[in-house]
């Protein structure tokens, strides 16, 4: 902990300071991927707690996903400054409905209700239509927009028009299916994760008491990932605000990937604009990854369209070289997780912690593949928004013998001779006959222990930073987490989709299967879209400090027709064919490893200078050491699978 409020500015530049010193009045930061805005921001939460100036209480810092809310927390402990809210708008706006909902409307808070989609099917039954999965999926994507983007049913299709939603279906239709989904949850008493924003906005809209208590709670307010604010979460927060400008956002429009959910850079873009009296700081030089992987991320950006192409903001690195990024084609998608796979295990053999590699992809269909591959490989994993973790029996069942163990303290036998937290964690976890060692093998046995193990972990990280914290504090700390949906790291490679990374920084990052078709989307028409799926390849780059590598695969499965291409957004970061003896570009020495645009010439692919993964050859040959499998088939239809999910079952989405 630093021991003065200056102390806590120590390791931020001048810029940062001048972020993390304005303390009143509105403040904007923008800047790009890595420049330390998240750090600037909890210092500057820090050094004015510290300082006096702001009291921990009033103070709420939203971020854009639950771990980076309890990053921030665990950070702003680090630096002096526990007490302070840090939540998504999503947990805020839960907590702050939880406590008035009995008072405003009586009873308690309807049921979340946890498969939309379903709920949307239904209602498409009612409706006598008959979706399929992608049907379904744009149809709830289109409620979620309009309600995000406060649109009754009956102004739907003139709203849609405008903002040139491609709808699904007949936008009438869309509006009845919204209408009817409305109805339905208000049938069975149920509120989804939109309704929780908008009864919350509602509340403080509609009872001005409510809305002084609230104010009168929070002064200050911070927004991390400003980008992706939509207007239901602006509205929020000028309800938050009232007639105040205490308010500091930090945000890049070359970051913006959620616009396709009503998210918007408008707000961030027009800040100056709204407080003409806001100190503005740019930050430009970038401390998380090596002149390679900037040079890279320089390069995905300077062809981008549009806005974020006009707020472009050029990132200079800070750090040593590095490796070079690779960049390499494989035949398939199983040789290229098996490579991954292969890779990922000589990175973890150098001495690499698990922890601190990633693999990314565009959708979360593309996970299972790569689950295959790391297993095979014997590698620990982990899939991001493991957000149900304080849901599981195991955990559960822990939590409640550790607030046993908490409330009887010093007289439980149990605890005698173990000193320490972590000890005493151990010896509760005993009781539910959990070991230091693992259970041989996988399966069910292994997962429950690798929970319980996580409990563990997180024991040992709260007592070192909190060496004075008893069972009670971390009960506390565990119910914290459990509200904001904040689970334990678990010690293990990350398989994540691109969206969930945001805001996130590894040692290593895999992006795989960067075709055509997967990035950018296939559904991704307009150009609004496709710059919006060059963002999110953007922000792959940029979680990678040191070591990148990219990858693609010419087909789905084996044997294969091997008719796909590599993403167009690396297309032209490095010349052509005939530009092999120019310049080094992003991936190194041009014509060290295959680019894409390289791919139609040949297709001589192989790994970076210092993966030695073989990537495929020309005409499908195969990955060495790939295994080979036959195409599975549907077992209904026989049809050839290339979906991972439908893989899994052996099914195609079509047949029942
Ligand atoms: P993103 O846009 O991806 O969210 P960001 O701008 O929020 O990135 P941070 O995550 O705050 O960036 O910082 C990136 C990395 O650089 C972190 O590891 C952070 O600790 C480090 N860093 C930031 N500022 C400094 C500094 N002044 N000195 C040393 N390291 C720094
Ligand atoms: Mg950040």
């Amino acid at each position: 902990v630093p021991d003065s409020p200056d102390a806590v500015l120590d390791g931020l530049d001048p810029e940062q300071r001048a972020v993390a010193t304005a303390l009143h009045g509105p403040v904007c930061v923008l800047a790009g991927a890595g420049t330390g805005k998240t750090r600037a921001i909890t210092h500057r939460i820090a050094y004015g707690v510290r300082a006096g100036i702001l009291q921990p209480g009033s103070v709420l810092a939203v971020t854009f996903t639950a771990r980076a809310a309890g990053e921030m927390r665990g950070r702003l402990r680090q630096l002096g400054a526990a007490g302070v809210q840090a939540r998504t708008f999503h947990s805020a706006a839960l907590r702050q409905l939880q406590y008035f909902w009995p008072r405003v409307v009586g009873g308690p808070l309807p049921r979340l209700v946890e498969r939309k989609a379903q709920l949307v099917a239904e209602a498409a039954t009612r409706g006598g239509l008959r979706l399929d999965r992608g049907e379904l999926r744009d149809v709830t994507g289109e409620i979620e927009w309009a309600k995000v983007t406060q649109t009754v049913p009956e102004d739907y299709a003139a709203a849609a028009a405008r903002a040139g939603r491609e709808t699904p279906r007949d936008p009438a239709e869309t509006a009845r299916l919204y209408t009817t989904y409305e109805q339905l949850k208000r049938d069975r008493g149920v509120i989804d994760f939109e309704d929780v924003l908008l009864l919350t906005v509602g509340v403080l809209h509609e009872r001005p008491d409510v809305a002084d208590q609230v104010r009168s709670q929070y002064q200050h307010f911070v927004v991390d990932e400003y980008q992706d604010v939509s207007p239901l979460q602006q509205r929020l927060l000028d309800l938050w605000l009232g007639d105040r400008d205490t308010l500091c956002v930090v945000g890049d429009a070359g970051q913006t990937i959620y616009s396709f959910t009503g998210a918007t850079p408008e707000y961030l873009l027009g800040f100056r604009g709204r407080y003409p009296g806001a100190t503005v700081v740019k930050l430009v030089r970038d401390y998380r990854s090596t002149p390679q992987v900037v040079h890279l991320a320089n390069g995905v950006l300077a062809q981008a369209r549009g806005q974020a192409a006009a707020h472009r903001l050029e990132l200079v690195s800070q750090r040593p070289p590095g490796p070079d990024p690779s960049c390499t084609e494989y035949a398939d998608e199983p040789a290229e997780a098996e490579g991954t796979a292969r890779h990922v295990r000589r990175l973890i053999d150098s001495g690499v912690r698990p922890s601190e590699i990633a693999v990314l992809y565009r959708v979360n269909a593309q996970s299972e593949v790569y689950e295959q591959a790391l297993a095979d490989a014997g590698v620990p994993y982990q899939l991001r928004g493991a957000e149900r973790f304080f849901e599981r029996v195991e955990v559960r069942e822990a939590g409640a013998a550790l607030r046993g163990a908490a409330r009887f303290g010093a007289n439980d036998t149990l605890l005698d001779g173990a000193v320490d937290l972590p000890s005493q964690v151990r010896a509760v976890l005993s009781t539910k006959n959990w070991t230091p060692q693992p259970p041989a093998g996988s399966g069910a046995a292994r997962d429950r222990w690798e929970s319980l193990a996580a409990l563990v972990r997180l024991a040992e990280d709260f007592a070192a930073v909190r060496p004075d914290a008893s069972l009670a504090d971390l009960v506390a700390e565990l119910d914290e987490r459990a509200a904001a949906q904040h689970a334990p790291t678990v010690e293990g490679v990350t398989l994540a989709s691109l969206h969930a990374a945001k805001g996130l920084e590894w040692d290593a990052v895999f992006l795989v299967g960067l075709t055509e078709g997967t990035l950018p989307i296939t559904y991704a028409k307009t150009e609004a879209q496709i710059e919006e799926e060059r963002r999110l390849l953007y922000v792959g780059v940029t979680r990678a400090r040191s070591h990148l590598s990219l990858s693609w695969a010419l087909s789905r499965s084996p044997g294969g027709y091997g008719g796909r291409r590599p993403t167009r957004f690396l297309t032209g970061l490095r010349g052509g064919p005939g530009a092999r003896h120019a310049a080094p570009g992003p991936f190194g020495a041009a014509g060290s490893v295959t680019g894409p645009d390289l791919a139609g010439s040949g297709r001589t692919g192989r790994g970076g200078a210092d993966d030695g993964v073989g990537g495929a050859g020309g005409g499908g040959e195969r990955v060495p050491g790939a295994r080979r499998r036959g195409p599975v088939r549907c077992r209904v239809c026989g049809r050839t699978l290339s979906e991972a999910g439908e893989i899994k079952l052996m099914r195609c989405e079509d047949c029942p």
